[in-house]
């Protein structure tokens, strides 16, 4: 499976395992298994969710928002249950209006799931960990 490198943008081809020892990016070197969630920006957004065979979960956000701070933390905890399942990722809308734009965003924070390019999943309003999880469980491959 197609796996895009969040230090450098590379896409990796890794086997598709039930888990992972160790799993580094061929062109950087850093570990494909850092499950921190990666800012997207429209120089990147397109090249992470069209090469990426891993779910790509986005959270769009903006440093104004109070519920979007208070879901932050349960956003980065829930990507620790998924190394190498998922990909989440962060847009903050106030910085990349255009993307916001682009989806229709009209209020956050809002999630879209993405797969093979296409979003196949959206909610809007702050979710816990435990919610978020079962969601993402949903569009694994
Ligand atoms: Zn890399």
């Amino acid at each position: 499976m197609r796996v895009v490198c969040k230090h450098c943008l590379s896409v990796n081809n890794v086997p598709k395992k039930e888990s992972y020892a160790k799993a580094n990016c061929g062109k950087c070197k850093n570990s494909l298994l850092d499950t921190r969630p990666m800012e997207l920006s429209h120089a990147n957004f397109d090249t992470v969710v069209a090469n990426s065979d891993l779910p790509v979960i986005v959270d769009f956000w903006a440093p104004w928002c109070g519920p979007c701070k208070m879901m932050a933390p349960n956003f980065a905890k829930s990507a620790t249950n998924f190394p190498l399942k998922a990909l989440f990722a962060k847009v903050n809308t106030e910085e990349e209006q255009h993307l916001g734009a682009r989806f229709g965003i009209r209020s956050i924070p809002t999630i879209i799931i993405f797969k093979e390019g296409k979003e196949v999943h959206r909610v809007s309003g702050a979710l816990d960990e435990a919610n978020l999880s079962r969601m993402v469980s949903q569009f694994l491959i």
